[in-house]
């Protein structure tokens, strides 16, 4: 299905149906009334919102009632430009009705939306009521290559013709098709490339193509299809291009595998008797070819910064990564801010001070070939999980070379400290540095050290982890530290839970400030000598003396 399927609902009622519908497409966004219900996408006007997904192109699955959307896209149907597939569903989910996107995709994902829900969807099209399964959209593993001579096919059929089956098509054996031995027109199975006007071809994805050495940069795409004319099959008989697994960092493949439209897949040796040649082989099977149960994809490991709390302050390259995701790993409390999850998701909540553990279970499943997402609160680089990330990898470069092979992402986020700034106004408008007060992992004689050069560079300091329990007396001991080179009236910031439901925010001056006013939830930033109040702002101005 090309793009994204929008989910669009209007209220909080049909989010439950949304969501067990996208269990079954993970590249599916659910997009909500921002006024009614928080969803993945926030839209304002439900008719303006409609229209610009339909010319878009996006596949449409609105659940409401069919007038409701009708209307919303009346003034787009003149245009046949694009036509996505357009469905409306009963909130509850009892109902799946095809409206628009021609007769082939937009039945084939009723369909999946209908076993999805355990409902028939209601198809309307004629030749699909007529032939039970539509000849013109094969299922998995089956591709068709050309639509418009199937629709000929089709309407040959309707118009009273009957066909022979050549090859195997078992989704047909019940399908109730005019059948005949001696007919004119013949359905076709076969992965060669062949097809004449009295046939409908069909080719099931049964080639595997081995690419023994990619260390080529030349055009793998290109050799591998000449490879397939050369041999007279069709390109989408292709099921998934294999390679070593010692290939697995290839971009060259990646590239060609995109290229091609196929999966990449990595062994430790080729997945059939591929002789001494080197360069390509190609394996014809009988049967279409599951790509998933060949050797492994390679793994990603992904590590987000999930903001502060709120999902508006949550990138959309961070929520990409967690709908893609098939494992999520974390702290407890961050993993739940990033859920709700699917059941195909696997979660592998820990405490918050395994890091370096959980950093090499990320690499180990990632290893694997699953597509794994670290979360971290704020940004994942600043004191948080990416960091961890790179050191495990850093230490295990002996033990585990493979985990280089995994293809590592880092996607920032907004950091607490940031969140906080722009809340109060513009603390950090000048030069500033970040600190954490945490002697956890540094000695507190480093810290002391460089709070005070800090304070004699007139920096604004954004301090994260102020104060534990396990550290009750150190912010004291920092305060009285900057108090040396700052005024006791300098602005100081204290952000608690910024972007959560329980956020508060003071401004205090620093004469003021000590231990009891934060914990380990509160970012505090202090001023620096040109810090100032206005009204209820505060901000450092761009210039300093
Ligand atoms: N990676 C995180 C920081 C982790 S350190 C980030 O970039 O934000 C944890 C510290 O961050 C906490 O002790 C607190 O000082 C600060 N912090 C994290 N989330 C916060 C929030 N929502 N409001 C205020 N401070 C927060």
């Amino acid at each position: 299905m090309a793009g994204l399927i929008a989910i669009v609902v209007l209220g909080s009622g049909a989010l439950d149906t949304a969501r067990r519908i996208q269990a079954s497409f993970p590249d599916s966004r659910v997009h909500g009334l921002a006024s009614r219900v928080s969803a993945d996408v926030a839209y304002e006007d439900f008719g303006v919102h409609l229209r610009e997904l339909y010319v878009a192109g996006a596949p449409i699955v609105a659940l409401c009632s069919a007038g409701i959307v009708i209307r919303a896209l009346a003034s787009c149907l003149t245009d046949k430009g694009v036509e996505p597939p357009v469905l409306a569903l009963a909130q509850d989910g009892s109902a799946v009705v095809p409206l628009l996107g021609g007769m082939r995709s937009v039945n084939v994902l009723a369909r999946e939306i209908g076993a999805a829900l355990r409902v028939t969807p209601a198809i309307t099209t004629s030749g699909e009521v007529r032939f039970g399964q539509c000849l013109l959209a094969p299922p998995e593993g089956y591709a068709l290559p050309d639509i418009e001579q199937g629709k000929r096919f089709v309407s040959d059929l309707l118009a009273g013709e009957t066909t022979r089956i050549e090859g195997r098509a078992p989704w047909l054996d019940q399908a109730p098709l005019p059948r005949a031995d001696d007919a004119r027109l013949a359905v076709r199975i076969t992965p060669f490339a062949a097809g004449d006007e009295h046939s409908l071809v069909i080719h099931p994805r049964c080639v595997l193509a081995w690419i023994e050495d990619a260390s080529a940069a030349d055009d793998i795409a290109g050799r591998v299809r000449l490879a397939m004319r050369e041999h007279g099959l069709a390109p989408l008989a292709l099921a998934a291009l294999t390679a070593p697994a010692s290939h697995m960092a290839s971009e060259a493949l990646a590239d060609a595998a995109r290229a091609l439209d196929v999966p990449l897949r990595f062994c430790d040796a080729a997945p059939f008797d591929a002789g001494p040649a080197r360069g390509i082989a190609l394996h014809v099977h009988d049967v279409p070819i599951d790509a998933r149960s060949i050797g492994r994809a390679r793994g990603t490991l992904t590590v987000i910064g999930l903001g502060p709390g709120s999902a508006e302050l949550m990138t959309p390259a961070a929520r990409n990564a967690l709908l893609a995701a098939q494992d999520v790993l974390g702290y407890e409390t961050y993993v739940r801010m990033a859920g709700p999850f699917r059941d195909d998701q696997r979660v592998h909540m820990t405490d918050n001070r395994e890091e370096l553990q959980r950093a090499r279970h990320a690499f180990e499943l990632a290893n694997e070939g699953r597509r794994v997402v670290v979360v971290s609160s704020g940004d994942p680089g600043v004191f948080a999980m990416a960091a961890a990330v790179l050191e495990a990898l850093d230490e295990g470069r002996l033990e585990h070379p493979e985990w280089r092979a995994v293809k590592l992402a880092i996607v920032p986020g907004v950091s607490a400290s940031l969140a906080t700034a722009a809340r109060a106004g513009a603390p950090l408008g000048h030069d500033f540095c970040v600190l954490s007060l945490s002697d956890n992992l540094k000695p507190w004689s480093v810290i002391e050290k460089r709070i005070a050069h800090a304070g004699e560079a007139d920096l604004v300091m954004a301090f994260y982890n102020p104060l534990s329990k396990a550290r009750p007396w150190q912010f004291d001991r920092a305060i009285e530290i900057v108090k040396r080179y700052r005024d006791a009236d300098t602005p100081v910031v204290l952000g608690r839970d910024i972007g959560r439901p329980a956020e508060t925010l003071r401004i205090v001056t620093l004469g003021e400030l000590k231990g009891e006013l934060v914990d380990m939830r509160t970012m505090v930033i202090v001023g620096s000598s040109t810090t100032r109040v206005v009204g209820d702002w505060v901000y450092t101005p761009r210039w300093h003396a």
